[in-house]
């Protein structure tokens, strides 16, 4: 049986990659996508209707979608997919992580608490209820602190803070983004806290991998060549593979090992963030899904004799029980930059992507802001303006043709008219 279910939050260019992929293997992909039942299959993908919110419900929308045509694998794009995507593996006897583990893993603070259990290295840490006024907490905090929702992502609501007045101020904002519309819609009770940390000094790396029986081989490690110092933590640069020592990189991975199990997950893709300074390696979080978005292109793998592989046919091939063992990054320094929103505003285009393109070494420049969009930076928006890709045989030359081709980008941003 030659099909796997993907659990999305919508359609995406990731799931694009994953249609090709499985294309490419022969393989049926079933989506399951957070939508209303009754709209008739709005983005015509056959996608099953599932609710986030409500996984008894989701459970029992894709048991009974599947009961004729069961699949051999469950994968996940994103967060709270990947919660439903593990209680749908338990519950249909697939490989996959435990619902308890996937939920640790997407809530901060029970991610906080198993590394703590496990005696990794973890910042000073605690919770304040989202509803009340933090003067008295901020007090006794240590700083510098990062202030942060629990189960948001890509630095949504992260906030470094430097003194008691601006971990008010910052807990203040962290209040009001949780109680937008689309965060309200998510009825996530863990919305209702937020965690406030102490700020680990260190450079930053990403870790993607894949876990096979608790096992952790490691696909690429991602230095973050750019300072991430706060207020706000735009990703914009990874590259891999890693510049430093054979010495650290066996720390980071060992770190991230000890980090999967102590959240108990055991199958799948996995994305984990981690800092490195004197005192040893810090996991800031260990997620079970792959790295999001169009990132996920930087990766090629050799699998076998055939040609190059994406990282969502690796995950495929597991899904359909292969051994992925063997599998390993190719040999070419790759890299890509997430561009970040400079300002709020009205985006009214871009001029000097041919340009950039131009760069050797570049691969490609994708601008993915709509034209006449209203751009919201972090910490409270959640996209960038584009992906620039590049490679080079080593990763100084990588990032190199990634900040050139930056330097030729002119993006227009108006101000925004409010209305009246
Ligand atoms: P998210 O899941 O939204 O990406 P993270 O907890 O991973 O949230 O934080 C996002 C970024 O903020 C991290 O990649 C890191 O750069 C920074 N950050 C988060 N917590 C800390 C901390 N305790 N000390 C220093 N930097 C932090």
């Amino acid at each position: 049986m030659n099909r796997v279910l993907l659990v999305a939050t919508t359609t995406g260019y990731q799931i694009r990659s994953f249609g090709e992929a499985a294309g490419r293997l022969g393989v049926e992909l079933v989506l399951a996508s957070d939508r209303c039942d009754h709209l008739d299959d709005p983005w015509r993908d056959g996608a099953i209707a599932v609710r986030f919110h409500d996984r008894m419900a989701s459970l029992s929308a894709v048991r009974s979608a599947l009961a004729d045509r069961p699949v051999c694998g469950v994968l996940a794009v994103g967060d709270r997919p990947a919660v439903l995507a593990a209680s749908l593996a338990t519950s249909m006897g697939l490989p996959g992580n435990t619902p308890e583990s996937a939920e640790r893993s997407r809530n901060k603070l029970l991610t906080r608490q198993a590394f703590q259990e496990a005696q990794l290295p973890v910042p000073r840490f605690s919770v304040v209820p989202s509803g009340t006024s933090p003067v008295q907490h901020a007090a006794h905090v240590s700083y510098p602190a990062v202030v942060k929702p629990l189960a948001l992502s890509g630095s949504r609501g992260v906030i470094r803070v430097d003194d008691a007045a601006s971990c008010v101020a910052a807990v203040d904002r962290v209040r009001t983004l949780l109680l937008s519309p689309d965060l309200s819609e998510e009825r996530d009770a863990a919305h209702g806290y937020i965690l406030i940390e102490s700020f680990v000094p260190g450079r930053e790396k990403a870790v993607e991998g894949i876990l096979s029986n608790g096992r952790l081989q490691t696909l690429a490690i991602f230095d973050k060549p750019d300072p991430l110092d706060g207020p706000f933590f735009e990703e914009t640069i990874y590259v891999t593979p890693s510049c430093e020592t054979p010495a650290v990189v066996e720390a980071v991975t060992k770190a991230i090992g000890t980090a999967a199990r102590a959240l108990g997950l055991r199958h799948g893709a996995i994305h984990a963030e981690c800092r490195v300074n004197e005192e040893g390696v810090f996991v800031l979080e260990v997620a079970p899904r792959p790295i999001g978005g169009q990132c996920a292109q930087v990766l090629r793998f050799v699998v076998g004799a055939g040609p190059e592989a994406s990282l969502e046919e690796v995950l495929l091939r597991q899904a359909l029980g292969e051994d992925v063992g063997h599998v390993t990054r190719e040999a070419t320094a790759a890299g890509v930059m997430m561009i970040p929103i400079p300002r709020r505003g009205v985006f009214r285009g871009v001029s000097g992507v041919e340009e950039a393109r131009a760069v050797a070494g570049v691969e490609d420049v994708r601008i993915t802001a709509k034209t006449d969009a209203l751009l919201v930076p972090l910490p409270e928006g959640r996209s960038y303006l584009g992906f620039i890709f590049a490679r080079a045989p080593e990763p100084p030359a990588v990032v190199a043709a990634l900040r050139a081709a930056h330097g030729r980008l002119q993006f227009r941003i108006e101000k925004e008219v409010p209305l009246v």
